[in-house]
């Protein structure tokens, strides 16, 4: 693990203009920065970086965060990839600390195969280019294929020998331990005598995002019916294949800047595509797509495009795998090729014009591409239409977002002749039984008269009022938490008269301890848990320090807290990038109205919070006949007058936020 102390030394070095500088063009503008987005294709600059501060917002994706999360975003790198980058740029060494024994032992275990594969791909590579054996029959095999020297190198392709062990062997002469080279899978064990796993064959080295060698491929190149075309690593501590992906390192930043992902068979498919020019493609190996490989597609892109061969038989097999990549929320097209072809085939035959375009006219909205595919056989059979409809009303309960679920369910009406109507009522069955899954789990998780917290799914628009508060507290108390402001605090007290009352009383308070005091008096809680934790955080860092300073307090943040921070803060910002040649005018800024916009964002978390008790409380009243129901009310009742209180201090109108 890289050290505590390292991490912070690259942050504290780490310029997020210099470090963004490597990548995009930017200009300054006033005392920020300015771009046009990595993110998507723009003319006009909508990509903003505050040296200030440390953090940079893409204004046309919603991202933003600190020098690793743009790492992260822009290059995917892990964390710690993140960080080793950073360190290499500005010279700094890295301090690994030390690891327990067991740790040690799994990352020793696993940077062992991973080294193990690294020299196996290089060992196949050379093989492949530089020996006789290799050259007259797996370098003439590519070169058959029609794959460039440039194509083989950028996958790093290779050749096994002909031969028992000459990979083995040779492996171990240089050092390889045994164990490796078996967990690897490279060497097959046998008592006198281990043996090369992929012996004659051709090698595709199967890399993760980052361009580690995680496995290979291996194809035959004889003509024997018994052997298997193609052999693949076996699952090890490194190779899982469920959760690789077949040339996603080659690929990640044309997926993320072309804003999709053509999903094909297997290697030659992606090495041809990538040979026409067609970067932004990706092979899942021969299985349906994993949910780990969705997600590992999810981090680039919202979009993918699978694309089958073209014989029917397959067709209606995979078109089943597609509902899991809805599932996770993703928009999915399909795109098929002319009988007998498949991508590999196609895009050799094809220039890159002629590929764009078909791609371009035939890839087709799964929804409709899999009714209109299943019409077409159950037209005249009301049996099979009937399990189509149904079919296709769970494809489209997958969808997370209902208004695409609503447009998909008038398509589907339409291609299929069935009444809207219908498919709904189909449609609220099938969510229904969801709804109630889920409300089950979470009545079980819910603790009776536990503060109120608003986590629940089926009040989305409540979470959004409330989830505005919390974000414009959390934006006080980074831009202002150490400004000092006269409040006036309610105190009960004995008045001229000798009368106990209500008095007040104007005290002056540093904004982030009136907020801290405010809500912990109340034992107010976010509901956004991220706001909660963030919250929490900053608190801590105020309540310890005496001063706060906002670029410090980002630097050591991780990129989950960096990005949401970056997200409230530079909010303001965004109209000046509308003025990118003029001069930068800054909105008025809150200071002038400080405490009135602390005390009003305070009181609306507050106001909204007893609302919403006040209505579970009438919802916990039993209807049933001689129920006790008298505690709920007192509690309903009493809340009501505090808010009616609340209103008469403030000359706030009574407004419910639902
Ligand atoms: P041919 O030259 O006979 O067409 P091929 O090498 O193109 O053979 P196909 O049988 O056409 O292989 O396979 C189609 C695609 O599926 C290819 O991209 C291939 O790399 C891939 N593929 C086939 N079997 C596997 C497998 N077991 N694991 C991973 N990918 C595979
Ligand atoms: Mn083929």
């Amino acid at each position: 693990m890289i050290s505590k102390a390292t991490i912070d030394t690259v942050f504290e070095t780490a310029r997020v203009e210099e470090v963004i500088g490597d990548f995009v063009n930017l200009k300054r503008a006033g005392s920020n920065w300015k771009g046009l987005s990595p993110f998507s294709e723009e003319r006009s600059p909508s990509f903003m970086v505050s040296p200030a501060k440390g953090i940079w917002k893409d204004f046309s994706s919603g991202k933003g965060g600190n020098s690793v999360a743009f790492l992260m975003e822009h290059s995917h790198f892990t964390y710690p990839e993140a960080i080793r980058y950073l360190a290499k740029k500005y010279n700094i060494e890295i301090e690994e600390t030390e690891q327990t024994d067991e740790e040690k032992a799994i990352t020793d275990v696993r940077e062992s195969m991973y080294l193990v594969s690294e020299y196996a791909k290089t060992y196949f590579n050379n093989t492949l280019l530089n020996s006789e054996e290799g050259k007259a029959i797996g370098y003439s095999y590519f070169k058959e294929r029609g794959f460039t020297n440039d194509t083989i190198k950028k996958f790093s392709l290779g050749y096994s020998p002909e031969s028992w062990d000459a990979f083995t062997k040779e492996a171990l002469g240089k050092g390889y331990k045994l164990e490796f080279l078996e967990s690897t899978g490279l060497t097959i064990p046998r008592d006198d005598r281990p043996f090369d796993r992929f012996k004659g064959r051709v090698m595709f080295p199967i890399e993760s995002m980052s361009g580690r060698v995680l496995g290979f491929g291996g194809r035959i190149l004889t003509n024997d019916k018994k052997a298997a075309k193609y052999l693949n690593s076996p699952e090890s501590e490194i190779y899982h294949k469920s959760k690789v992906l077949y040339g996603i390192f080659q690929a990640k930043q044309s997926i993320a800047k072309l804003n999709n992902c053509y999903l094909v068979e297997g290697y030659t498919d992606v090495i041809q595509f990538n040979q026409s020019g067609i970067e932004n493609v990706v092979a899942s190996s021969g299985t349906a797509l994993t949910p780990d490989q969705i997600r590992l597609i999810n981090r680039l892109t919202k979009n993918i495009t699978v694309l089958f061969d073209g014989d029917a038989a397959g067709l209606r097999a995979s078109v089943r795998g597609i509902d899991l990549i809805l599932e996770e929320g993703m928009n999915v097209k399909v795109c098929t090729f002319p009988d007998g072809e498949d991508p590999d085939s196609f895009a050799k035959k094809t220039s890159y014009d002629d590929l764009v375009l078909y791609l371009e006219t035939n890839a087709k909205d799964f929804i409709q591409f899999k009714a209109s595919l299943l019409m077409n056989e159950a037209k005249n059979d009301p049996i099979k239409k009937a399990d189509l409809i149904r079919d296709m009303v769970v494809s489209i309960s997958k969808i997370p977002d209902r208004i695409q679920r609503e447009i998909y369910i008038q398509e589907c009406s339409r291609i299929m002749d069935i009444s809207e109507q219908v498919l709904h009522s189909t449609l609220a069955q099938l969510v229904q039984k969801d709804v109630v899954e889920v409300g089950k789990k979470q009545k079980q998780e819910q603790k009776a008269f536990e503060i109120v917290k608003n986590e629940n799914p089926f009040e989305a628009e409540k979470v959004d009022t409330l989830g505005n508060v919390e974000r414009e507290i959390i934006k006080i108390l980074l831009l202002y938490g150490n400004i000092s402001e006269v409040f006036e605090e309610v105190l009960i007290g004995t008045n001229s008269e000798g009368e106990v009352d209500d008095l007040t009383e104007q005290i002056e308070t540093k904004v982030c301890q009136k907020i801290y005091l405010s809500l912990q008096q109340d034992e107010v809680e976010f509901a956004s848990i991220l706001f909660r934790n963030i919250y929490n955080d900053l608190i801590n860092v105020y309540l310890q320090n005496e001063s706060f300073n906002l670029e410090q307090y980002m630097m050591h943040l991780n990129p989950e807290f960096a990005q949401a921070i970056a997200d409230i803060i530079m909010d303001d910002e965004e109209h000046v990038l509308h003025n990118w040649q003029g001069q930068n005018i800054f909105p008025k800024t809150k200071l002038e109205t400080l405490n009135q916009f602390v005390t009003d964002n305070l009181f609306t978390l507050r106001w909204f919070l007893i609302s919403q008790f006040i209505e579970n409380s009438k919802n916990s009243v039993s209807r049933e006949p001689g129920a006790d129901n008298i505690g709920f009310l007192t509690e309903a009742n009493d809340y009501n007058g505090l808010l009616k209180k609340f209103s008469y201090k403030t000359g706030r109108v009574v407004v419910r936020y639902h």
